[in-house]
């Protein structure tokens, strides 16, 4: 792939359209726009991006209006990347398409959705949130006359894979490479890890304070909040809750934000880089915290897990969504015939490349592509005896 339209200001290890490793089917070059910018245009147009919207983070979408859905976190993931990539002078147009779509493949209900449709597609290959991004922007999106899915260029594709297995990245060709070889992805898609790690951490604070899940007590265990804390405090002593909440957050992504770009840096310069390949070849990230700001995320990360995440009103909706997700595949699985048209004919598209593992997967793919909202419709259709009547026939 090459055009003349760089970026100004593109540091010799940034993405850029003159080293890229182009697309799987070759196109023109676009016109009054960069590689990077047609990459998120198409994310931005697709189906699955409108779904992120109706989508839980880990907040069950529905619970209230105010919380964090996938949408609105991918967009805090691309406005924190978008800013490091700047300071650091990385391709921004291709951390703001990575951030976008990094959770295009999640399944309905977060994490305990990725974790009941790995359970049921445990005989058939797994079901894992990376792959299944990588499969929609490649081949879920049916949009294009010329090729299946959004046909993205190679640094956006390789960007949304974060993680894969040895196993799966055998079947992924160039992509899947850098996982058997342990290398690393471009500064980009680095840059985008450590903003959706910034994006989380911090807002699940907040939605977790608004939800009445922790206190601004129990956060003062950690270091990272404490400190902020206390410099709201001194400066606004008679600031309310929720401002207090705001102030302490903002100040914890400003801090997070500018370790990460120092530290980054230091060790850009450090490495001596000059081309993104010298990044992808090493050991370790080159965009990475201090050791210091790494420990404080990991305490938080910590307190997260034992207070938010592992809470009883939090564990009581995961259990009822991976109830769901269970009884919706094992009642697609036992009988083709209830599955819409259009996921029929993928499944049995599937079955004549894949046999039953095709038709596993064609399910598996029609779940993970439905909202909340839609799942819970669709389990009302199936199992509930009072849906025996002609509304159930209104798609
Ligand atoms: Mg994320």
């Amino acid at each position: 792939m090459h055009t003349a339209y760089d970026l100004p200001n593109l540091a010799a290890y940034a993405c850029s359209e003159s080293t890229s490793r182009g697309r799987l089917h070759p196109e023109p070059d676009p016109v009054h726009r960069t590689q990077y910018q047609r990459d998120r245009d198409r994310i931005i147009h697709s189906a699955a991006f409108r779904r992120l919207e109706y989508k839980t983070q880990v907040f069950v979408n529905h619970e209230g209006d105010l919380f964090r859905t996938r949408l609105t976190h991918s967009l805090e993931v691309s406005q924190i990347g978008r800013s490091i990539a700047r300071e650091l002078h990385l391709h921004e147009d291709l951390a703001e398409t990575i951030a976008i779509a990094h959770d295009l493949g999640h399944a309905p209900f977060g994490h305990a959705g990725q974790v009941a449709l790995n359970r049921c597609m445990k005989d058939f290959g797994g079901f894992e949130h990376n792959l299944q991004s990588l499969r929609v922007v490649d081949e879920l999106e049916e949009k294009y006359a010329e090729f299946p899915g959004l046909n993205l260029s190679f640094e956006s594709r390789e960007g949304i894979l974060k993680h894969c297995s040895a196993k799966d990245a055998q079947n992924l060709g160039t992509l899947g490479q850098r996982f058997l070889e342990k290398n690393q992805p471009s500064l980009e898609a680095q840059t985008c890890d450590k903003a959706d790690e910034i994006a989380y951490n911090n807002h699940d604070i907040d939605d977790g304070v608004r939800y009445g899940l922790i206190t601004i007590e129990q956060l003062l265990e950690t270091r990272l909040f404490r400190e902020q804390h206390e410099l709201v405090m001194q400066k606004y002593p008679k600031i309310s809750n929720t401002c207090l909440i705001h102030e302490v957050i903002r100040r914890m992504i400003s801090r997070m934000v500018v370790d990460l770009i120092d530290t980054s840096r230091e060790q850009f310069e450090r490495l001596n880089l000059k081309h993104p390949n010298d990044a992808r070849k090493l050991d370790n990230y080159a965009v990475s915290f201090s050791e210091d700001m790494q420990n404080q995320t990991l305490e938080l990360k910590r307190f997260l897990m034992k207070n938010l995440y592992r809470h009883y009103r939090v564990q009581r909706m995961t259990t009822k969504a991976e109830r769901v997700l269970n009884s919706l595949f094992e009642a697609f699985i036992n009988d083709l015939r209830i599955l819409p048209p259009d996921a029929l004919s993928h499944c049995n598209n599937l079955k004549d490349r894949l046999g039953d593992k095709g038709i596993a997967r064609g399910v598996s793919d029609y779940i993970a592509g439905m909202t909340d909202r839609y799942a819970i419709v669709e389990y009302e259709r199936i199992y509930n005896p009072r849906q025996l009547s002609f509304a159930n026939l209104i798609p």
